[in-house]
């Protein structure tokens, strides 16, 4: 049976990408200032949710209220992985066997990409990198866990792949359990895959433990990726879950 497009995306872009894209090769979008809504639907009308839906991504999860432990687990361990880096994206697709039970359901990961900076909002500031583990089951439910980055230590499997593009390797050997906190508390929400189509009924999870990388490795990696955060959505009333102190 054939993939649903949805997963056909993210396993060849980021987060997800056009079908004109995905023939052509290129990005017919771009992003703005990390404050200026994008407007990606002018770019396209294929991207309309981008613009007019509710549950958008990325949001600030500082002010969050409710608290709360959302169960999930992660099964991340050593593969080797096929790295793809174009323009704006760094990607590692996933070994089969990898992925995140929540639910009592076990949603496969696929991919996962950097943002620099970071997406998502915590801790009241916007992190220098952030990494997405992208999940989805064969019938297209996806699940993505966010994870932040700020200075500090050289992060080893971060490394691997830095300079598995730098040599231009198809493939990079590494652990994706350090990419990721160990047992994180996470926060919580319903929300989209941050680049277009930005389709909704994604199951957001970002992990409230900051990982660190060294100043080095985030500034090699913005300098693959250059501006890649998408600018801050609104909540429209949406629960968010916390994790709780
Ligand atoms: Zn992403």
């Amino acid at each position: 049976m054939p993939l649903p497009a949805v997963i056909a995306a993210i396993l060849t872009f980021g987060c997800a990408s056009s079908a004109s894209a995905e023939t052509s090769g290129e990005r017919d979008w771009h992003y703005r200032d990390g404050e200026t809504a994008e407007n990606w639907s002018a770019a396209n009308p294929r991207y309309a949710m981008c613009d007019r839906g509710t549950m958008q991504s990325p949001i600030d999860l500082s002010a969050v209220a409710t608290r709360g432990t959302a169960r999930f687990a992660t099964a991340y361990g050593p593969a080797i992985a096929k790295l793809t880096v174009g323009p704006g994206k760094v990607k590692i697709a996933a070994d089969e066997g990898m992925g995140l039970i929540h639910g009592g359901r076990l949603f496969p990961l696929r991919q996962v990409h950097f943002h620099t900076p970071a997406e998502h909002k915590i801790h009241g500031k916007l992190y220098p990198l952030a990494a997405h583990f992208v999940h989805a089951t064969d019938d297209g439910e996806l699940t993505v866990l966010g994870v932040t980055f700020e200075a500090g230590a050289a992060n080893p499997a971060l490394q691997t792949i830095l300079d598995a593009a730098t040599n231009g390797a198809d493939n990079v050997e590494l652990d994706f359990a350090q990419l990721a906190p160990r047992d994180p508390a996470v926060y919580r929400y319903m929300g989209s895959l941050t680049t277009p189509p930005c389709s909704e009924g994604v199951n957001w999870f970002v992990a409230d433990t900051v990982m660190t990388a060294s100043q080095e490795q985030i500034a090699a990696m913005t300098d693959r990726l250059g501006t890649s955060n998408r600018s801050l959505q609104p909540l429209n009333g949406r629960l968010v879950l916390a994790p709780e102190n």
